[in-house]
């Protein structure tokens, strides 16, 4: 079976006019991970069990003649921060390491509803703490169109299995980049939805404010169909909310308008990037798009303030990893040291670094000057996109300033790193939606365009997404 040219339209015609089975879709897929995982290394664990018997259970309607769920034998991977009832859940960290998940998350829940196959639990920079895939605690995964660079973070190994067809679609997690980045790197789509499109409820916290569950496929149309499966009100994650635009047909680009944002294109961009981006821009604009230049003028402030928002939510979010209630227990007799030694041995560098500078920020005294600085600057974005959207329905622009990055190049200085998300993090603080679609490569490495959206119109990214991919096949 040939599963790099499946897609969860083609697998649905292929159970139904019987070319193959669930069972048989899963165990090619489960080869291709036993296959590829020696150099990739995408998952932290493979559920060959759970997929096997999901299958089966799709072969069982299948053979009674009941109809099939939107997702019937899709193989999916699952991010290692959503909780999969059963499977282990470590988040990338040590502390999370033997932690098993006693309940499945509201994604996993109407993932298996609509008939998905779970392979396994993908890989991750700890904690979502990372634009690498480097910061997992067990080890990096490698990008499978170089296996010699990152595949991006923090949802590294998510793309990763999507990209090296170890999975067909992938649900991952983005904070500040972490779905976008990644599936830019490996040349595959992602989305990172508005904030309260999807429920967080069984996805492990870090920055709650920031954090939203998006898909990856290797076409929009297949990161839509998890989306749409996925997204809606959940009455156990009160920020949640009912999807409010419907697909609507827009099957022209004559329909839209897209706004390039200037300060996108300024220094610190690589030329070689901005180039590609801009000639994706033009061929939309080519294929009848009304393109326009903007100005989201307090852009410069952005990755500042989402640093200092996201490890002050960090800060508070990881204090429930104390060794007792949740994670690594050293025991030790003494409760302050159990918490030391616990937390000391449980979490990795870059944790600790965002736990000590969040809680720094939201100290008595600093409060003001950091954290309260920050959500100002996060309103100012928020009304530069305002008054853009007045004019455009998509912005875009680059979703990394730079090309997939050697292993190791970055991860020495903590800075380097968080100028991969100079792009992505915008959008997180603002809350709005945003897709990465691949736009071609530079020296056989990928370039992922972005479009960000008004909020709730995830339908109009994946409508001009597919208008794009489209006009550049
Ligand atoms: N690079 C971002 C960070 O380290 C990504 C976070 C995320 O999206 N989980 O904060």
């Amino acid at each position: 079976m040939d599963v790099a040219s499946l897609t969860i339209f083609s697998v649905r015609q292929g159970l139904l006019q019987k070319k193959f089975s669930a069972t048989e879709l899963a165990q090619a897929f489960l080869g291709k991970i036993r296959e590829k995982e020696q150099d990739i290394h995408a998952f932290l664990a493979v559920s060959e069990e759970l997929a096997l018997s999901q299958a089966l259970e799709i072969d069982r309607k299948i053979s009674k003649g009941e109809s099939l769920p939107e997702l019937a034998g899709v193989p999916i991977s699952v991010k290692d921060a959503i909780l999969v009832e059963g499977l282990v859940c470590t988040a990338g960290s040590r502390m999370l390491e033997h932690y098993i998940a006693p309940y499945d998350a509201t994604v996993i829940q109407k993932a298996k509803e609509a008939g998905a196959v779970i392979l396994g639990k993908t890989n991750m920079d700890e904690f979502g703490m990372g634009s690498s895939t480097e910061n997992s605690a067990f080890g990096p995964t490698k990008n499978p169109r170089d296996l010699t660079r990152v595949p991006g973070g923090t949802s590294g190994g998510s793309a990763a299995s999507v990209a090296s067809e170890e999975a067909l679609v992938s649900l991952g997690e983005d904070t500040g980049g972490s779905i976008r980045l990644p599936a830019a790197f490996c040349g595959v789509v992602g989305i990172k939805p508005t904030y309260g499109a999807v429920s967080r409820h069984g996805v492990i916290a870090v920055a709650s404010s920031l954090d939203q569950v998006g898909t990856m496929g290797k076409t929009v149309e297949d990161a839509r169909k998890l989306f749409e499966v996925i997204c809606g009100k959940d009455p156990k994650d009160g920020t949640s909310v009912e999807q409010r635009e419907r697909p609507t047909a827009k099957t022209s680009l004559k329909d839209i308008t897209i706004g390039v944002p200037k300060e996108y294109f300024e220094a610190g961009l690589d030329k070689k990037v901005g180039d590609l981006v801009k000639k994706g821009i033009r061929l939309m604009e080519q294929g009848g798009a009304h393109v326009v230049e903007i100005s989201l003028p307090h852009t410069q402030y952005a990755l500042a303030s989402y640093y200092v928002i996201d490890m002050s939510e960090i800060s508070a979010n990881l204090a429930r990893y104390d060794g007792l209630r949740y994670g690594k227990h050293v025991a030790k007799g003494k409760l302050l040291e159990e918490y030391e030694e616990s937390r000391g041995q449980g979490f990795g560098e870059e944790v600790k670094r965002r736990i000590m500078l969040g809680t720094y920020a939201l100290s008595a005294g600093y409060y003001d000057a950091f954290y309260l600085k920050a959500q100002k600057v996060r309103t100012l974005l928020k009304q530069d996109f305002e008054k853009a959207f007045e004019k455009v329905d998509v912005v875009a622009g680059p979703v990394a300033p730079f090309l997939p990055f050697k292993l190791g190049e970055r991860s020495a200085d903590p800075l380097a790193m968080y100028l991969a998300d100079i792009y992505t993090v915008p959008v997180n603080l603002t809350g709005l939606p945003a897709i990465s679609l691949p736009a071609g490569t530079v020296e056989g490495l990928p370039v992922g365009l972005q479009l960000i959206g008004k909020p709730f119109c995830e339908q109009t990214l994946f409508e001009t997404g597919a208008l794009f991919e489209e006009i550049q096949s």
